[in-house]
């Protein structure tokens, strides 16, 4: 395994300038927008293989998604590209500064396997937008629409502009050992860390977006019948295996079983009465995951569900009570239809224990008041937040999406994504025709002199 001569390849490429025209930029960002028409079907079918996803589904979470962004890309491109110009300090004067947005150069996107398609198309999109040339590494474990996307790859890029490697860590640690200008990396925590520590190496900057236990808060005067259909409707979305799916509810004391109430009926006129059966809901990835679910199985109560079969890899949307704080349930990221809920006496306690574990990539809060919808924002960390819904924060251009903490670091989607893989080249461009002595030594100034001309130069 050995990617230095595709790299070179691809830095050569890049060097000739050809990727850094806004017109360039455009059309390759209308070749992947057809190449996904195109290769439909086949992306469709590979979805449904891999993960059990209904067409419904791969669109309105993965396919639809890359779409919109490259739409939002197209439509912007040309003000986000454009130089934006900077005040310069009198002193200077007769300077010029700007903002030059240029590419990074050759970027490396890792992708995971429970949107396959969607996360690694969107930051593809991202970084065409931006100029650069890239290195595609699917995740192993959605292996059929990594053939798909391999093959859309293949017949419409070249190489030197974007490559696509296929296979496990090894192959991705042999390409962490090269120097690219960008990292993007889309996955778990653990290996979020032996990426930054493989792009320290090269002084590579990275967006890393990692996982973690979302948490949802249900208020006291929340309406619970929506906050319990939503919370349904994120959670058990691809069989749970969503990043900013909630982990684990909260309630107020006393008000778990009102709120298990709503949530049945929320589950059976999503996925009826027998989940298994049902064209909507998806599959465990693989035999690993699946039995890691099922031990969580018994880390609590179940109170609704708890079905699975290991030969489907199906495991029915299930809801556990009554946890030990320190069960595993409780403390890894559950990525499956497992939705614990918990008890609070007080919401103080509640945030204080948010506060204590790692910084989620979201947070949800569902209550009618204001007030306390600030509270629980302003007392909690997470990359992003939503309140009285779930999961939709991330859909759409308009706001970024990342992580913070232990969920990552950097943003994409829309303006951010573009930023992702752009340097923001400060400029300075000088007169030639003036020449003040001041600065040259020796000192034509006193000291006190040099204060007084710095604040009246230097501007506020
Ligand atoms: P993962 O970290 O196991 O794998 C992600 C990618 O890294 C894969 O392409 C894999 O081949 C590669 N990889 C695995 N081991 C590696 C190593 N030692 N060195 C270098 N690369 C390696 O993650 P996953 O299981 O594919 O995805 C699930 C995780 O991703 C969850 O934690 C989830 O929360 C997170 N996730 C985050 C987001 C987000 O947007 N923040 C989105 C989806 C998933």
């Amino acid at each position: 395994m050995d990617f230095t001569a595709t790299i070179q390849r691809q830095r050569a490429f890049f060097q000739t300038g050809a990727t850094r025209g806004l017109a360039f930029r455009c059309e390759q960002l209308r070749k992947l927008s057809a190449a996904l028409e195109r290769h439909e079907s086949a992306l469709l079918a590979a979805l449904k293989a891999d993960l059990g996803k209904s067409s419904f589904q791969a669109f309105a979470t993965e396919l639809g998604l890359v779409q919109a962004e490259i739409r939002h890309a197209l439509r912007h491109l040309r003000k986000w590209v454009a130089p934006s110009r900077r005040p310069t300090p009198w002193l200077l004067w007769p300077a010029r500064g700007w903002v030059q947005p240029e590419p990074l150069g050759v970027a490396l996107i890792i992708g995971p396997w429970n949107y396959p398609a969607q996360l690694l198309f969107t930051p593809l999109a991202s970084a065409i937008a931006a100029g650069n040339c890239v290195v595609l590494k699917p995740s192993e474990l959605a292996p059929r629409t990594a053939e798909a996307i391999t093959a859309l790859v293949r017949e419409h890029f070249s190489q030197e502009f974007i490559a696509i490697e296929n296979g496990g860590p090894e192959v991705a640690e042999a390409l962490l050992r090269e120097r690219f200008d960008k990292i993007f990396f889309t996955g778990s925590t653990p290996v979020g860390r032996v990426v930054m520590a493989a792009a320290a190496r090269h002084l590579t900057p990275v967006t890393l977006e990692l996982g973690g236990k979302c948490p949802a808060i249900v208020c006291a005067d929340a309406p619970v019948e929506l906050a319990a259909r939503r919370i349904a409707w994120g959670k058990f979305m691809n069989a749970g295996q969503t990043c900013v799916a909630p982990d684990f509810v909260l309630v107020p004391r006393g008000q778990r079983e009102a709120f298990v109430a709503k949530l049945k009926p929320a589950i059976q006129e999503f996925y009826g009465d027998q989940p298994i059966q049902s064209a909507e809901y998806g599959r465990i990835v693989n035999a690993r995951h699946f039995e890691r679910l099922v031990s969580y199985l018994g880390d609590g109560k179940i109170v609704y569900g708890g079905e699975h079969n290991a030969k489907e890899l199906f495991l029915a949307p299930t809801i556990l009570a009554e946890m030990a704080p320190e069960s595993l349930v409780m403390q890894e990221e559950i990525f499956g239809p497992i939705l614990p809920v918990l008890e609070f006496d007080k919401l103080d306690a509640a945030l204080a224990m948010l506060r204590e574990r790692p910084t989620p990539l979201a947070a949800y809060v569902f209550s009618r008041d204001r007030a306390t919808q600030a509270r629980v924002l302003a007392e909690t960390r997470s990359g992003s937040a939503c309140v009285n819904d779930v999961v939709s924060q991330m859909v759409g251009t308009g706001l970024p999406f990342g992580g913070l903490g232990a969920s990552g670091m950097g943003a994409y989607h829309g303006r951010a994504g573009f930023e992702a893989f752009t340097h923001q080249r400060a400029i300075m461009r000088r007169a030639t025709w003036l020449d003040l002595p001041f600065r040259y030594p020796p000192p034509k100034l006193s000291v006190a002199g040099l204060k007084r001309a710095l604040r009246l130069l230097l501007g506020p």
